[in-house]
């Protein structure tokens, strides 16, 4: 399990007002997640009407809550499963992501090590990587057609401190059992067939990746839990979750067990405002490349990308050829609030198409067509979280910092192993554990996040201007991922 500072979605830095006033390509580009967008339109499915009675109710309506559904009408198709989602199944993050199916999840080797062993850090590791593998085979076998392209990770390092990180990161593995094959240093020629990004030094690619389209996959699972007689509720808001009880604005529903999949939204629910920080991250797309743009950047399995810098970058070349690329966001908002204006907000997106043409100037004359942004969720030990009390039949799964895509099949898989007490190889897999202890309240919370991504952002400028490693920032990401 490569570690790095933060993962694809988990994103951020200090606002940088650009000096220029907003370009047209922003008025111009539809603000619709361009996966989303491309399915359109969504027609949401009724609500629930009235009271209901069922097994299991799953708040929800993501990967983390159709994985457990999926899984659980397979195990015991007897059950009688509700999804009750507030806008439409891929609203949220699942809808409108990166599409990285990477094999790594939120938080360090050594804090899954720390609370077992290194042999079932290991074991947590090498069931992510599988659960890319999962998708690919669940896609193909319900005839989900979500775009699954395996071509790894292309990581490339553009300034000295990225290049001794990755050699240091490389050895690191190697020495804890990780292999050639998942995950090896390349030479900046190496790189560069891969990705042919400015100022590449050396690489790192990772194998156990998939490049697919979240609206596709997520919006699939949604039809095919449907079709096995799941109930598929949308339009239904949430407002509390008690024991075995489940009170929505269209009515209560009574469970043995109650599954809370909602990640970034949790802070929304009564007495959840402090579980998970809500984070935002904004994407960009252009149009579909014509061969000679694309001739020019590589990337021809489709493998995702990025580079090392600690604010983090993400994309990947679409199966129609476009480059969807995201980035910082907007800061985190005071009192954890969640706001469309800030996914929308244009100098994050024009800093981020920027930050795209940096690494690829050819695209400079292409154009963007699409820009939006999202919230993920990120737990005070940013330690993801699988985790279900038979006593009181409540559950609860997600935390997945920005590495949710890959990261909820397999939570999704084991809370459906739990639920229906089944001890499998992944029932006892070391994230499998009650989620952190809350965040801290205002003000402690917005100063914290604010001064963090301003001391990341600072490191990779100094950086980047002087090739000198900015070690307040490395200590610093360390601290964050836990280890
Ligand atoms: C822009 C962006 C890019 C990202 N890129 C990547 C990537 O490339 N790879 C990766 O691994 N991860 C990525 N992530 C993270 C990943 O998308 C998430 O971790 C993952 O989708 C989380 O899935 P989920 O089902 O837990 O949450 P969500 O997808 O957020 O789903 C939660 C659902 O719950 C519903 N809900 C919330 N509250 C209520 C309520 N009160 N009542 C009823 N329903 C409710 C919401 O409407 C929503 O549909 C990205 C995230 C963002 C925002």
């Amino acid at each position: 399990m490569p570690r790095r500072p933060h993962a694809p979605g988990c994103v951020a830095l200090p606002q940088i007002a650009l000096a220029f006033a907003p370009m047209s390509w922003l008025s111009d580009a539809r603000t619709t997640a361009l996966l989303l967008d491309r399915l359109d339109p969504t027609t949401p499915r009724p609500p629930i009407s009235g009271d209901l009675a069922v097994d299991v109710a799953i708040v929800g309506g993501g990967f983390s809550g159709l994985w457990t559904a999926y899984y659980l009408s397979a195990l015991d198709p007897s059950l009688r499963i509700a999804v009750l989602e507030r806008h439409h199944c891929g609203f949220g993050a699942s809808g409108r992501n990166g599409g990285w199916a990477v094999g790594e999840l939120a938080g360090s080797f050594a804090s899954y090590a720390k609370r077992s062993s290194a042999g079932e850090a290991m074991r947590l590791s090498r069931a992510v990587f599988d659960a890319v593998d999962e998708i690919g085979r669940v896609s193909e076998a319900e005839g989900i057609d979500c775009h699954y392209a395996k071509g790894g990770w292309i990581r490339a390092a553009r300034t000295a401190p990225q290049e001794a990180r990755q050699r240091a990161e490389v050895d690191e593995l190697r020495g804890l059992g990780f292999t050639e094959d998942e995950i090896r240093l390349l030479s900046a020629d190496e790189a560069t067939k891969y990705m042919n990004a400015t100022g590449t030094r050396s690489g790192i690619f990772f194998a156990p990746t998939a490049a697919i389209d979240p609206a596709r996959l997520v919006l699939g699972l949604a039809d095919v839990v449907e079709r096995r007689g799941v109930t598929v509720a949308e339009q239904t808001h949430v407002l509390g979750i008690g024991d075995r009880t489940v009170t929505t604005t269209a009515g209560t529903v009574t469970a043995d067990v109650v599954v809370r999949a909602t990640e970034a939204y949790t802070r929304d629910l009564e007495g959840e405002r402090r579980t998970l920080l809500p984070v935002y991250s904004l994407m960009v797309a252009t149009e579909p490349l014509p061969g000679d743009v694309l001739d020019e950047i590589g990337l021809i399995d489709r493998p995702t990308f990025s580079d090392d810098r600690y604010m983090v970058i993400y994309g990947q070349r679409t199966a129609d050829d476009r480059i969807a690329f995201g980035g910082r966001g907007v800061p985190y908002l005071y009192g954890s609030r969640i706001d469309r204006s800030a996914e929308l907000h244009a100098d994050s997106h024009e800093l981020i198409r920027e930050t795209l043409i940096d690494l690829f100037p050819v695209l400079r004359d292409v154009a963007f067509t699409h820009r939006w942004g999202g919230v993920l969720g990120i737990p005070r030990n940013w330690l993801p979280f699988v985790d279900y009390d038979r006593a009181t039949g409540r559950a609860a799964l997600g935390g997945y910092v920005g590495e949710g895509v890959a990261a909820a099949n397999l939570a999704g898989r084991t809370m459906a192993e739990l639920i229906v007490g089944e001890p499998t190889e992944r029932t006892s897999l070391p994230w499998v554990a009650p989620a952190a202890r809350r965040w801290e309240p205002e003000p402690l919370r917005w100063l914290g996040v604010r001064a963090s991504r301003r001391i990341l952002a600072t490191a990779d400028d100094r950086e980047e201007q002087t090739d000198e490693e900015a070690k307040v920032a490395t200590r610093l990401a360390r601290l964050l991922r836990g280890g």
